[in-house]
């Protein structure tokens, strides 16, 4: 788990967060389950192939980061290594 996905899940934000991901429509019927599961047990609850959904498909949107060239999301584990750019834009960006 990274740093971000930490700070993110001690914030008191998660429950909110899952609730958005079981009303977004994104989520198939098992993976609804595993939301609901972590909201009432939270994720320690989870058994390994429960969890792997719940890492994958479930918690995702706060992996990305937004470039600030353009507006593009992109994993946020490569906005350290291209300063807030998505790397099409780091690319250009050197080009100029
Ligand atoms: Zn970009």
């Amino acid at each position: 788990m990274g740093a971000f996905k930490q700070a993110y899940l001690e914030d008191g934000g998660l429950k909110d967060y899952l609730e958005e991901r079981i009303q977004s429509g994104d989520l198939n019927s098992m993976q609804i389950g595993i939301a609901k599961l972590v909201i009432d047990k939270g994720p320690d609850a989870l058994s390994e192939k429960q969890r792997y959904h719940y890492d994958n498909f479930i918690i995702v949107e706060e992996d990305t980061a937004d470039c600030y060239r353009c507006q593009c999301s992109f994993p946020s584990s490569e906005i350290y290594e291209n300063d807030g750019m998505c790397s099409w834009c780091a690319h250009r960006s050197e080009r100029d």
